[in-house]
């Protein structure tokens, strides 16, 4: 096995402990965040079987959209923040955007999301741990939100997704990840004919916490790729 090869088994074996350890039958998805990671290594985790990547930056997730687009299955997920100048490049390019906190940009990706693609899924950024300067709706905020993206039909509003603050304190992620969870429960009951089926939650560090809370889709950058440099 290559060394890629080896870290996505381990991070998948983790998952499947994680999901075994709370009696949880159903799969977690698992997103390879390949921010910064040159094409090449992302290129080596599709022929290890990745198909979902994840990246932050419009100009760089461009360009490896481009660079392997002939790779078959491949999904791109959007999961910085996204200012409204570069919204069209994104609703022309991805297929999900993870970081939805302002009407007026999801109103843009509707606005320009390609008549021929299928909608563009979205999920709400909640910041789940009231960190200043963090993006993020509060919760308090997220029945409205939901209510106007629902109303955009090229988008798909699939669930909610958080950066909670990092802590090795397993009660704090427990708590915000928990919350996140009772906030999927209200996005359900509010409308309980759509299926909101993503809680986009749990990275390198806290995959275990957000798994045993629900999560359906980790976000994992190091524990795939090693230490970025930027960090
Ligand atoms: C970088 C990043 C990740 C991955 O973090 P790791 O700790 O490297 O696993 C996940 N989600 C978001 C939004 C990120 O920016």
């Amino acid at each position: 096995m290559s060394a890629i090869e080896t870290h996505f088994q381990q991070v998948r074996d983790r998952i499947h402990t994680a999901r075994k350890a709370c009696g949880r039958a159903d799969t977690v998805q698992l997103l390879a965040v390949s921010k910064t990671r040159p094409v090449a290594l992302i290129r080596e985790a599709w022929h290890a079987g990745q198909r979902d990547f994840g990246e932050n930056y419009v100009q760089e997730g461009i360009n490896k959209i481009l660079a392997l687009q002939d790779f078959e299955g491949i999904c791109w997920h959007f999961i910085g923040s996204l200012q409204s100048n570069k919204t069209r490049t994104v609703a022309e390019h991805f297929h999900w955007v993870h970081s939805i906190d302002r009407f007026k940009i999801a109103q843009r990706l509707n606005e320009q999301r390609p008549d021929h693609q299928p909608p563009l899924n979205i999920c709400l950024q909640v910041n789940i741990s009231h960190e200043d300067a963090k993006s993020g709706i509060a919760p308090d905020e997220m029945i409205t939100l939901a209510a106007k993206v629902l109303s955009l039909s090229n988008l798909k509003l699939r669930g909610l997704m958080a950066v909670p603050m990092p802590t090795n304190e397993s009660a704090e992620q427990h708590t915000a990840f928990n919350a996140m969870a009772d906030l999927l429960v209200k996005l359900q009951k509010r409308w309980p004919k759509q299926a909101f089926d993503t809680l986009s939650m749990g990275m390198s560090g806290d995959m275990e916490a957000a798994i045993k809370a629900g999560s359906t889709m980790v976000r994992i950058g190091t524990a795939l790729f090693g230490v970025r440099d930027d960090s």
